[in-house]
């Protein structure tokens, strides 16, 4: 088995490692191999140091005072929604609203533009493969609203049955909530085909791209969906702050879903009045460190070539599926050819959260249990799994450390 880390000759993998101070440390004793960037990434000294910039030298709240310190906070604040919004192809900074991260996100839409859209016999549909935060939201305003949340099967290998969505679509389908990679299997979902498909219906269609943001270039505008969710800790940036996108008309539409400061235009007794985008959905004091940290962390994603990062990974995870091929007893979820990022698997004969621990007491952290997708487990009949994922600072010689690891457990248990 080749052992040496290959590199792409546009992406020097080693120089990317040495940009995350926490990777270069032991763990019981042994170099830290991190595999558990699906659950979060870890974070460049680019994000590392906007954050500790901001709060040692013009912390202050954004856009209420007149002093120095205030408008140096709100210009960081404010630049950094644009550079998300160029990131992720939006014609505007405005369609660019801050939460708290991918399941406030998805919070937002349910109860603001569910909470007024859903009638009686109205349907939602949403793949069996889902985050729990892309079925609970929608199954709370259902329930309010006596819409249903119906499940769009998903094949043995995980992945969206375009057949079974295309068969269920009419004209009660409002919305059709999808991921665009599965944290759970890893399978990269046709959200294209996906959007069309909820459009040829009049439904909406929402993209949750928790898992996609760190693997691909996204444009919203070309994929043509009408809300798209993420969360910044996924890629490289802190936790604590996330992104709702949505279509302008869609969003000015939708009245706010929380009230506070910031987010009104006139206070009275007799009735308020409400700012335009993208602050009435931002009530109360925002996440001002983290957004400006998400910032660093596009800059950080902008200043690699994301085609040679995507080789990388991708030739990480072929080689991880490689060697699994030779593991006995070893059961891959997720098979589809196109998947990014994750490696799901049992060892048969011994429990997930058996494997995790062995493997931590190697200095190996992968992660293991349902990875909030109940619905798939139980299609898979499993309790859950061992999830290894990749990101770009991930190398061969870690694939070859995790399957090392397994070779002990296996030793350790059989
Ligand atoms: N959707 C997917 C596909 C995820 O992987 C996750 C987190 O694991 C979420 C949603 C929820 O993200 P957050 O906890 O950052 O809100």
């Amino acid at each position: 088995m080749n052992t040496t880390a290959r590199k792409s000759p546009a992406f020097d993998v080693e120089t990317v490692r040495a940009e995350f101070p926490i990777l270069h440390q032991e763990v019981n004793g042994q170099p830290l191999v991190y595999l558990d960037s699906a659950a979060t990434s870890q974070k460049p000294n680019m994000v590392i140091d906007a954050i500790s910039d901001y709060y040692r030298g013009y912390n202050a709240n954004v856009h209420r005072a007149a002093h120095y310190l205030a408008d140096k906070a709100t210009c960081a604040f404010e630049d950094a929604r644009i550079k998300v919004a160029d990131f992720i192809g939006s014609t505007t900074p405005e369609q660019v609203i801050w939460t708290r991260g991918t399941t406030e996100s998805i919070n937002l839409v349910s109860n603001s533009w569910g909470g007024t859209h859903l009638t009686e016999g109205d349907r939602v549909l949403v793949p069996a493969l889902e985050h729990h935060s892309n079925i609970v939201p929608w199954q709370m305003v259902a329930a309010r609203c006596g819409a249903r949340v119906e499940e769009i099967p998903v094949t043995d290998v995980g992945e969206v049955d375009l057949d079974a969505l295309a068969n269920m679509l009419d004209n009660r389908v409002r919305l059709v909530a999808c991921g665009h990679i599965s944290n759970a299997l890893g399978t990269v979902n046709p959200v294209e085909e996906i959007v069309e498909l909820g459009h040829g219906v009049g439904a909406m269609v929402l993209i949750d791209g928790a898992q996609a943001v760190a693997h691909a270039p996204i444009n919203v505008e070309a994929l043509g969906c009408d809300f798209y969710a993420f969360s910044g800790h996924k890629m490289f940036g802190p936790t604590g702050i996330g992104v709702l996108w949505g279509k302008r008309e869609l969003l000015e539409a939708m009245p706010p879903w929380q009230g506070g400061g910031e987010m009104i235009e006139t206070v009275a007794f007799a009735g308020t009045t409400y700012q335009g985008l993208p602050y009435r959905f931002e009530a109360g004091t925002p996440d001002i460190a983290g957004a400006i940290g998400l910032g660093a962390a596009v800059d950080f994603l902008n200043s690699l070539d994301r085609s040679a990062v995507n080789t990388h990974e991708q030739d990480l995870l072929n080689y991880a599926v490689e060697r699994s091929e030779n593991v006995e007893g070893l059961v891959r979820y997720g098979r589809s050819h196109v998947n990014a990022g994750v490696l799901s698997f049992l060892l048969s004969g011994t429990h997930a959260a058996d494997v995790g621990t062995l493997l931590d007491q190697q200095g190996i952290a992968v992660r293991t249990g349902h990875h909030c997708a109940q619905p798939l487990m139980a299609q898979y009949q499993v309790p859950g799994t061992v999830r290894a994922s990749f990101a770009l600072y991930n190398t061969r010689a870690e694939v070859d450390r995790l399957f090392e690891g397994l070779e002990k457990v296996r030793s350790l248990l059989f």
